[in-house]
């Protein structure tokens, strides 16, 4: 718990399925291309936002440890 992420959208990859939108609203925004950006890129950690980041068919939504840049999704193998 209290752990703090930053969350980063690999906008080469995003292909605007709108999956994280409607898994986390509130937390991901597509703009005019169909492009997906995190509403607040440091975030608390949060279930919503990892489910969303699982949902993305495309694995286009990196979230890492804010401070140490751990790997939070994708997990590291
Ligand atoms: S779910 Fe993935 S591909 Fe779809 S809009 Fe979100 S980041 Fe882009």
């Amino acid at each position: 718990m209290g752990d703090r992420w930053h969350i980063e959208v690999d906008r080469s990859v995003c292909i605007g399925s709108a999956q994280c939108v409607n898994r986390a609203e509130g937390a991901f925004r597509l703009d005019s291309a169909m492009q997906s950006h995190p509403v607040e890129p440091e975030t608390d950690a949060n279930e919503r936002i990892l489910a969303a980041a699982e949902s993305c068919p495309v694995e286009a939504i990196v979230i890492t440890l804010l401070g140490s840049g751990e790997p939070v999704f994708p997990p590291e193998d």
